[in-house]
Order: structure tokens, then sequence, then C-alpha cells
């Protein structure tokens, strides 16, 4: 079956979680049905940066309403496909498509190429995810602001001006319906650009404190979030736009958000140092009203 030669088209950085689709390629990889449309509303999960995951729901056609059961970026150079971590290219090389790859379980029905289907993603689901990564990202600038005191040399900023700790020591993300967990590395290197681990243990209620009341300023002022996007494909670039009272922040971002930090009632983290293993973990919780 010919593997589709674009890019697939997403429809999920605006929000959207259903939509009609025409079926490009079906192909059966060990126990699993692979469905590549010519576009989707289900968000992958990108093995570059794992942080958010693959969105549930169901794919309809002809009678049938089967649950996607994982779904992953994906690649082809129009022969073979190589789903998450075994894509051998990056984005943009020349003969590669990237695609949203649909599982579906092996053992059931499948559609068919140049079939019209509905692509459906459970909304509740969804939307936990969209304000889980619209609290992380939120949250790593007010980590950033309760940070600033500790850094004795200049760093590059994040939007606020504040000097971007989020950036350079974060290892890993993930989120969860309505919050997030990162992960940062205070190490050497990070000692050696200028950030000040003395005392960090003993000073972390304060700094969390600290985070905490810059998140309630931030909620407090509604601002409009928004991923804007600079093309409709999957590899095209994404960026998290968010209006706070000190300006308004942009972050290159893959995932879903919610639309304005009005649709949040809190925002807060916990944070815990692990001194020995110089690792500083951030949870975030973001509580919707109702
Ligand atoms: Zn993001």
């Amino acid at each position: 079956m010919p593997m589709p030669a674009n890019d697939s088209l997403v429809r999920y950085p605006d929000g959207t979680t259903s939509c009609r689709a025409t079926v490009l390629a079906v192909t059966v990889s060990d126990d699993r049905i692979i469905v590549l449309t010519d576009q989707t509303p289900f968000h992958p999960i990108d093995p570059r940066w794992p942080d958010q995951g693959a969105d549930r729901g169901v794919l309809t056609f002809g009678g049938h309403s089967v649950p996607v059961i994982d779904c992953v970026v994906g690649a082809t150079d129009g022969i073979g496909l190589f789903v998450g971590d075994a894509v051998p290219v990056r984005r943009g090389d020349p003969g590669w498509s990237f695609v949203v790859v649909h599982m579906l379980a092996g053992a059931g029905p499948s559609p068919e190429e140049g079939e019209l289907v509905e692509l459906a993603v459970e909304t509740e689901y969804r939307l936990q995810l969209s304000a889980g990564h619209t609290g992380c990202h939120v949250a790593a600038l007010a980590l950033n602001s309760a940070l600033t005191g500790r850094w004795r040399k200049s760093v590059a900023p994040d939007g606020l001006g504040r000097p971007n700790f989020d950036q350079l020591a974060i290892v890993s993300s993930k989120i969860i319906p309505n919050g997030a967990v990162d992960g940062y590395r205070i190490g050497k290197s990070l000692r050696k650009r200028g950030f000040d681990v003395v005392g960090l243990s003993a000073a972390l209620p304060e700094i969390t404190a600290a985070a905490n009341s810059e998140l309630a300023r931030w909620v407090a002022s509604a601002g409009t979030v928004e991923v804007q996007v600079s093309g409709p494909r999957l590899t095209d670039l994404r960026e998290w736009v968010c209006l706070l009272p000190e300006g308004t922040v942009r972050i290159p971002c893959g995932g879903t958000h919610l639309r304005s930090l009005a649709e949040v009632t809190e925002i807060s983290v916990n944070l815990v140092f692990d001194e020995s293993a110089g690792e500083l973990v951030m949870s975030t919780s973001v509580t919707r009203p109702g």
C-alpha cells in the first residue's frame, strides 16, 4: 500500500476534537492495525520530547466504532513506515513525510484505503491534558521568577525577561491530567553558568511560596492562551502564546492548551530537591471549576 507523500494535517492545535478524514494507508504491524489519514484531531506522542501523551478516542467507519489505543509520531520515505523511536531521520529531511500514526487493536475490524472515516477524541481527557500543559508552561515561568535571585551571572532570559532556569535545567517533562511533573538537573554545568545552589534546600518553602503567589496573580489576570501555528501540518512550527500582566510570552510547543487562564481557578506548584542526586522536581496542579 503506498504511503502518504505529505506530512499529516493536524487539527488539534486550535482545540479541535473531531473531524472527518480520508484513510491513506492501513497496515498490520505486530498485533496492531496502523491507520494513517489525511488529517486528524488526535494529538500523538512525540518520542523526541514525550511530554504530552496521546489523545484517547475512537475511529468510526462502516458501522464500527473502534478505540484508538495509541497515537504516535511516525515517518515514511514512501515505502516503509517507521513509528516512534524507530524514526531514523529528522523532520524536514528531504524525501520523508511525518505522519500521525493511529493504532487500533489487531483483532478488530479495520477501515480501507480511501474510506471516509470519523475521528473523535475523548473531550474531557483532552481538556485535562490541555489544562495540565497550560499549567506546566505558566508554572515554569513562575519558577524562573522565584529563582531570579539565585543567578550570579547573566543567562538567556525567558519571555518575561527573567533568567530562564526552566530552559537551562530541564531534563524531563510529563503532562498529566490537570497537572505536570518537571525534572530539573542542578549540577556542575548549571553552577558554572552562575546558578547558586547554596542553601537551596532550606530556601525551598520560600521559593515555592513566591512561585505560587506569581501563579495566583497570573490566574487572576485571566489572560488569553493560544497555540499559534506557522502552517497546518504536523511538522510546522507551533508556539504557545499567553498574555500575562508583564507581557506576552511565547514558547515553542507541540501540545494542546486551554484558551484562557480564566478556565482555571488555581495553578500551584510543589518543589522537592534531592541534593545528592542534584535533581529538583516541580509538581504542578491545576484546579478547574466544578
Ligand atoms: Zn509545551
